[in-house]
C-alpha cells in the first residue's frame, strides 16, 4: 500500500509540475526527442482543379502525435521548433517523408503535385535548396512535382541571399508558392520580384465572403491580380457550396478545403483520389442561398 501511495504521490506531483509548466513549456520540453521517437506524421489534403475537374495536388501537413497530449497541430509546435533551433531537422524529415509519399502516389498512377510547407528558418540556415535536392533524389521524385509553400512573412525580409536560394530551387525545377497571401503585413512588390508561380489566398478571406460584400470584392481582386501576374491562384479553406459558387464565378481555378476533403494519412490517399466526385463542382447552389 505504501508503495502504491508513493507512486500516486509522484504522479500527482508530476501532474502539478505539468500544469505549472504550461502546455507550451511541456511541448518545448518534449519536442527535442519527438523526432527520434518517431512521433511526427504527415497528412495530405487534396487541391482540386475546377477546370481539370480532378485532384491536381495534395498539400502535406505535419502532425505531432504526443503520447500524453494527443495530436498537436503544427500551429502549436512549428514556431516552437523554430525558436528552439529544431526546425531544420524537422523540415528535413518532412521533406523526406512527403517526397517519398509523393513518389509512391505517382507510382500508383495518380498524376498529382505535392506541396510542402517551408520554414523561413530553413531558408535562412542556407540549406533549404540542398536539403530539397537530396530529398528529391532519395525519393526519386521529379522536381517539377514538388511545390514549396512559403509564407508571405518570409518574403518580407527577402534578403538577396534568400532570394538567390529561391532562384536555385526554381532553377532545379521546383514550383514556388506564396502561402497565406494577404495575412499580416502585405507587400505586393515581391510578387513581381520573386520566382513564385502559385498564390494561395489566406483562408481568413473566405470566412465570410458570402455575407461581406467588401470582403468578396477583395477576394475577386486578388484572384484577378494573380491571374494578371500569370500566377495560379488557390483558394484555401473552402468549406461550403456557397463559397465554391462565389469562387467559381470569380474565376478561381484551384480550390482546397474541407468541402473537398480533410487532410488524411498517406495510407488513405489512394481512396481519396479514387473517390473524388467531379460532380460536386457543378451546380453549386446559388438559388437556394440567395432566397
Ligand atoms: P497552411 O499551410 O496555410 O495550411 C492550411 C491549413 O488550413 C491546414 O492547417 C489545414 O488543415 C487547414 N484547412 C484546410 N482546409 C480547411 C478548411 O476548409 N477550413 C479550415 N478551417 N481549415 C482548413 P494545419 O494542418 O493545422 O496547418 C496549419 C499551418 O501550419 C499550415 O498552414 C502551415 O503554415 C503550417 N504547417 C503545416 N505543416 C507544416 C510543415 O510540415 N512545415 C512547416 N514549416 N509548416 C507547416
Ligand atoms: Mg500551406
Ligand atoms: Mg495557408
Ligand atoms: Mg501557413
Amino acid at each position: 500500500a505504501a508503495k502504491s501511495e508513493g507512486k500516486c504521490c509522484v504522479r500527482t506531483a508530476a501532474r502539478a509540475i505539468d500544469s505549472a509548466m504550461g502546455r507550451r513549456a511541456r511541448l518545448a520540453r518534449d519536442l527535442p526527442s519527438a523526432l527520434e521517437l518517431e512521433q511526427f506524421r504527415m497528412v495530405y489534403q487534396p487541391v482540386v482543379g475546377a477546370e481539370e475537374r480532378r485532384i491536381l495536388g495534395i498539400e502535406s501537413l505535419v502532425r505531432w502525435d504526443h503520447p500524453q497530449l494527443g495530436t498537436v497541430p503544427p500551429d502549436e509546435f512549428i514556431s516552437l521548433a523554430e525558436e528552439e533551433g529544431l526546425i531544420v531537422p524537422l523540415q528535413r524529415w518532412v521533406l523526406r517523408r512527403a517526397t517519398r509519399d509523393a513518389a509512391a502516389v505517382l507510382a500508383a498512377g495518380w498524376d498529382v503535385m505535392t506541396s510542402v510547407n517551408v520554414s523561413v528558418r530553413h531558408l535562412q540556415a542556407g540549406c533549404l535548396a540542398p536539403d530539397v535536392a537530396s530529398a528529391l533524389a532519395e525519393a526519386g521524385l521529379p522536381p517539377h512535382k514538388l511545390i514549396l509553400e512559403i509564407t508571405e512573412s518570409v518574403m518580407l525580409d527577402a534578403e538577396d541571399r534568400l532570394q538567390s536560394d529561391l532562384a536555385t530551387l526554381e532553377a532545379m525545377g521546383c514550383v514556388l508558392s506564396v502561402d497565406d497571401f494577404g495575412r499580416g503585413y502585405s507587400s505586393l512588390a515581391y510578387l513581381a520580384r520573386l520566382p513564385v508561380t502559385i498564390l494561395k489566398l489566406d483562408r481568413e478571406f473566405l470566412a465570410d465572403i458570402e455575407s461581406d460584400e467588401r470582403g468578396a470584392t477583395l477576394v475577386a481582386g486578388v484572384i484577378d491580380l494573380g491571374r494578371r501576374l500569370g500566377m495560379d491562384v488557390v483558394a484555401e479553406g473552402v468549406e461550403n457550396l456557397g463559397q465554391l459558387r462565389m469562387l467559381r464565378d470569380m474565376g478561381c481555378r484551384y480550390l482546397q478545403g474541407w468541402l473537398f476533403g480533410r487532410p488524411v494519412d498517406a495510407t488513405e490517399l489512394s481512396g481519396v483520389l479514387a473517390g473524388f466526385d467531379p460532380g460536386m463542382l457543378d451546380d453549386a447552389p446559388g438559388a437556394e442561398l440567395d432566397t
